[in-house]
């Protein structure tokens, strides 16, 4: 059993993470950069240990730097959180070399699943529909014009290694597919430090659908249902539900049971998402991750579990404590990411936090790092809050978090709260009629609350 975790990350996440750890008796090491010295996350700690200077790559991204934390403070196992080292397979590798556990996948799958094109090519082996495309890398504007004509305008070109909807360019027509691929191509270059890329179809009205899994080293693979995170902007997500308003109870369980075989057949560990777009009742799989995901929390509402203390529990070799007939879903979940951020232009607003004041309640959670007195680093992302709300019905959930969101207080910066505002208000989610492109096209028209 470990007895303590060094926690490879910052902000809500790695507080997230620490909770779990304490509530399990397991200690807990906090690595922080020089910016974050006063984070929340480094307060709540048993240690922490500084890996180097403010920007991420420097620290955050230093894997010999986290190593050695890990060493000197004498970890069992290191946890990554999410974005960072999350999804990277060399680091993981590093990390089990060293001899220490990492709770996450295999180095293998993390690889497997981080490339979109083999990801998508393996799970369609396994019976899992797929968004149609191109299943191997497209480097010249003739195969591109080729592919693009075989799957029928308009289509998307996506980065191989790509995340955080950066490297993807749709393209409507003929004439625009040879700039598309090069702005695609230098893109992902300077994002991900690989330019391949590939094309598939652009789906005009798809929900984002996503299914959670959750494995054990036995071979024992359950599924949490899922969530939908249609709501979105430049392709990330901004509010999530748990249960999908789209879909009944008997679509669930078929398509759990589908990515539960594929991820036996896998012989994958851990947590993972497989995520859909849905259109016209037909499901297609645009990718997986093999970590945690940020609006995990919806999941924990509707079911109970405790994901990351199962991360950890599998990490430590034990068995799923629970089948898939006894997961129970109860309630509807709602989670908002609150970025510190302009509502209307959604430029960053770090700063400092002069008056805090998290809502409360029954079936009210926050996961977030701030306090009064923060200051808000300018070097990494904004999201700093999760307001997350369980109702016992869709209708009741909304109504509590219209109450919660009136009640938040982040005083001295601007936040996207005033925006949830108004999408807890508007026709068209109080209807759970909404698809991926909706919010953009809402914002556009200033049509929201209408
Ligand atoms: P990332 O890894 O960068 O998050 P994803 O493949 O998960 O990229 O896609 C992110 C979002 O982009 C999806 O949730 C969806 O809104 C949009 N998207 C991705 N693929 C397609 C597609 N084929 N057609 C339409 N939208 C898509």
């Amino acid at each position: 059993m470990f007895k303590k975790i060094l926690i490879a990350n910052r902000g809500e996440i790695a507080l997230r993470i620490l909770r779990a750890s304490h509530e399990m008796g397991i200690h807990t090491v906090a690595v922080h950069s020089l910016a974050d010295h006063n984070a929340m996350h480094v307060r709540l700690a048993d240690e922490s240990v500084c890996i180097g200077p403010a920007p991420s790559r420097e620290s955050y991204l230093n894997m010999h730097a986290i190593i050695s934390a890990a060493t000197i403070s004498g970890a069992d196992a290191i946890h990554p959180g999410i974005g960072f080292l999350s999804e990277n397979a060399e680091f993981a590798a590093m990390v089990e070399e060293h001899g220490f556990h990492f709770i996450g996948p295999s180095p293998e799958h993390i690889a497997l699943m981080g490339d979109k094109i083999q990801a998508k090519n393996a799970v369609k082996n396994l019976g899992i529909p797929v968004v149609p495309g191109t299943d191997q890398p497209i480097s010249n504007l003739k195969d591109a014009e080729r592919w693009a004509e075989e799957i029928g305008y308009p289509v998307l070109i996506k980065a191989a290694g790509g995340g955080g909807g950066k490297g993807m360019k749709v393209v409507h027509v003929k004439e625009q597919l040879s700039e598309c691929l090069s702005l695609a191509q230098n893109e992902a270059k300077a994002c991900f430090g690989n330019d391949m890329v590939f094309i598939e179809k652009y789906l005009a009205q798809p929900r984002h659908i996503e299914v959670q899994v959750l494995a054990d080293h036995h071979g024992n693979v359950v599924h949490l249902g899922e969530r939908d995170c249609s709501i979105q902007r430049s392709h990330q997500k901004v509010w999530e539900e748990a249960p999908s308003p789209a879909i009944d109870h008997e679509t669930r369980m078929k398509l759990g049971g589908l990515v539960v075989d594929a991820v036996k057949t896998l012989g994958y560990r851990g947590v993972g998402t497989f995520e859909f777009l849905y259109e016209n009742g037909e499901f297609y799989f645009i990718e997986m991750n093999t970590r945690l995901q940020v609006e995990h929390p919806i999941t924990e509402m509707i079911t109970g579990i405790d994901l990351v203390r199962e991360q950890i529990r599998v990490a430590q070799g034990e068995k799923l404590g629970f089948t898939q007939e006894e997961i129970v879903f109860r309630g509807h979940a709602i989670e908002c990411r609150i970025n510190a951020e302009d509502p209307e232009t959604f430029t960053p607003s770090p700063g400092k936090i002069t008056d805090y004041h998290a809502p409360g309640g029954l079936r009210v959670r926050v996961d977030s790092a701030l306090y009064s007195g923060y200051t808000i680093p300018p070097h990494y992302d904004s999201l700093v809050a999760k307001l997350i709300v369980l109702g016992n019905d869709r209708e009741t959930c909304l109504m509590r978090l219209n109450r919660a969101l009136r009640e938040y207080v982040i005083g001295g910066v601007k936040t996207t709260i005033p925006l949830h505002q108004l999408l807890v208000n508007s026709t068209a989610i109080k209807a759970g009629q909404y698809d991926i492109h909706w919010l953009e096209s809402a914002l556009k028209k200033k049509a929201l609350a209408s």
